[in-house]
């Protein structure tokens, strides 16, 4: 669905990852999470876990409160990702909130990172880390990668493997583990062109959507346009909107319920500052609505800062029809004055010089102008130095360029692979009462797709005829590549039928004569006759979706569930 719709790189990097990587990125100093420790056994929670549980609960449960005291709550439901440590200690103690297995009292919240650390090599000297994502071993990856692609923008890598977080309370079952499967794309894109040639495909669909201004305002998600989304500027650019359309498109296909999935937008103090916009797919599930994907402009942050920690550029070009004369910011910092001025600190005067952008340059330019010295922050020393009119020659010149060198945007759908499919276990999963009506039947409605098992072969009876003709249609089946599972147990046909559809096998064959054979459609139980040299075709056409049901039903001699239960 993605990697061979957009023809992306693919690449499997290792999950131990040296702590300069993990620096860069951010992570070592900001990959934490607010912790609180019960004062007297030391057990340990997420701060904001428990200001978020009690104010749902006092929402939910509590019908004494007043509408303003809700209207707080509400209020600190909103805002609360955006707390300092100060200011979540203050509201745990505001409200009163005590540890939940005890009722001791909590320590103030403070920082915990989440990554796993280990050291490398038998040294032991060299730090590093479990990955915490995949997406930077594609990030420092980046330059290879565009060489692969041509030299050309844009193009996407994508990757899939472990990730460890080591969260501070695991909980609701498989929604928040310490290892967990991550399917991550990057997709890099010219900051100054985010259209996608492939907007048109998915700019029609509509879905439920939840911008920003609707949650600020407490109303609720709604459908909407994706096209309009992104012409009114919802949604910031076309490829975000046409991965956020892909991304609907894929879990629609894989069998989530489109009621039971939105795409809620981050609010302002939710999203990364250097993000551009933020959408998570979120699907509902008997723990409330859950976070699967991620779809986030990241701009250009992640290739600039290992760029930065590296000196390793990590830019594109684009060559000019024509070249184009440019006005350029030159700064020449006269090193022999500043060596006699600075000695062993010149260096780092240099280089500070040298990272102006045009505003401080032309600012400095003027200073010396009119006063002939200025002062200046250099922020490897961590303090002012006094800069004079004969250290540094500041202009603008022509120039004729032939390109235009920039560091790619990158626009990031993040897919935790356990929650979604614990989450389509729970949209498909069903029941039907059995035929003596009697008891409840568990039925997985998994599309065939992605059932795991396709089909089940069972012989009506037991006989060799009948079951040389099972062996038979299970080679043909293996030799198609469809997964099936032999029942020839001696059963009643209605009880294999509903262990199948306990497993969510979307077809079953019962073999009933050793020329022909019936086909089984689980969730309507229709039945078709086919021929026995037929049997495996017609179930690999139907499981891999070059065929429906309903073109099955029209082309073979059928009967109707109805039918199907006197068989039974
Ligand atoms: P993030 O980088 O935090 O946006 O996470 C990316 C995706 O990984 C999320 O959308 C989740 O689906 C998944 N995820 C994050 N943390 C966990 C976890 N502890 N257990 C399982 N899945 C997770």
């Amino acid at each position: 669905h993605f990697i061979l719709e957009e023809n992306m790189l693919e690449v499997d990097c290792p999950c131990v990852t040296p702590e300069v990587v993990l620096k860069a990125s951010g992570h070592v100093d900001k990959f934490t999470d607010l912790m609180v420790k019960d004062e007297k056994t030391g057990t340990c929670y997420r701060a904001d876990h428990l200001l978020k549980d009690y104010c749902t609960e006092k929402l939910e449960k509590d019908l004494t409160i007043s509408a303003e005291k809700a209207a707080e709550f509400k209020d600190v439901l909103a805002v609360m990702e955006d707390y300092s440590p100060e200011e979540l200690g203050a509201k745990i103690k505001e409200y009163g909130i005590t540890a939940p297995d005890t009722k001791n009292p909590l320590s103030d919240p403070y920082p915990f990172n989440l990554m796993f650390q280990t050291s490398i090599g038998p040294s032991g000297l060299i730090p590093g880390y479990m990955r915490p994502e995949t997406a930077q071993g594609i990030f420092v990856n980046f330059k290879d990668l565009y060489y692969y692609n041509g030299r050309k923008l844009p193009f996407a890598a994508a990757q899939i493997g472990q990730a460890f977080r080591n969260e501070i309370s695991p909980r609701q079952g498989l929604l928040r583990v310490r290892e967990f499967t991550l399917a991550e794309i990057e997709h890099f894109v010219d900051p100054e062109n985010k259209s996608h040639p492939k907007f048109s495909d998915v700019s029609k669909l509509e879905f439920l959507m939840f911008p920003r201004e609707e949650q600020m305002s407490g109303q609720s998600a709604k459908k909407l346009c994706l096209g309009e989304a992104v012409a009114k500027g919802t949604v910031n650019n076309e490829t975000l909107g046409y991965f956020i359309g892909r991304v609907y498109l894929f879990l629609t296909r894989l069998g989530i319920d489109k009621e039971r999935l939105r795409f809620r937008q981050h609010l302002a103090n939710e999203m990364a500052h250097y993000a551009a916009d933020c959408w998570d797919a979120e699907i509902e599930s008997s723990y409330g609505w859950i976070e699967c994907v991620g779809i986030a402009d990241r701009s250009a942050y992640d290739l600039r800062a290992h760029s930065e920690k590296s000196g390793v550029a990590l830019v594109a070009e684009e060559k000019y029809a024509e070249p184009k004369e440019v006005e350029k910011l030159v700064i020449n910092p006269v090193k022999k004055e500043l060596g006699l001025a600075f000695k062993g600190t010149q260096k780092n005067v240099v280089e500070s010089l040298e990272a102006m952008n045009e505003k401080e340059a032309m600012e400095m330019k003027a200073t010396l102008e009119s006063k002939g010295e200025v002062e200046f922050y250099v922020c490897t020393l961590g303090k002012n130095v006094s800069i004079k009119k004969n250290m540094v020659s500041i202009s603008k010149e022509k120039k004729k360029e032939h390109q235009r060198v920039f560091t790619p945007s990158v626009i990031e759908p993040s897919f935790g692979i356990g929650r979604i499919i614990y989450c389509l276990y729970e949209h498909c999963f069903s029941t039907r009462p059995s035929k003596a009506g009697d008891e409840q039947l568990n039925v997985f409605r998994f599309p065939p797709l992605v059932a795991p098992i396709k089909c089940t072969v069972f012989p009506l009876v037991q006989n060799q005829q009948f079951e040389e003709a099972t062996k038979v249609i299970s080679k043909e089946l293996t030799s198609v590549g469809i997964s099936h599972k032999i029942d020839i147990t001696g059963t009643s046909i209605g009880k294999r039928y509903a262990r199948t559809d306990e497993l969510g096998v979307p077809f079953a064959i019962t073999v009933d004569s050793d020329t022909s054979v019936t086909i089984r459609e689980r969730d309507s139980k229709d039945q078709v006759r086919v021929s026995l040299k037929e049997a495996a075709s017609v179930v690999s056409s139907v499981a891999e979706g070059k065929m429906t049901w309903q073109d099955v039903w029209a082309s073979f001699p059928h009967h109707s569930s109805a039918a199907a239960d006197e068989q039974e």
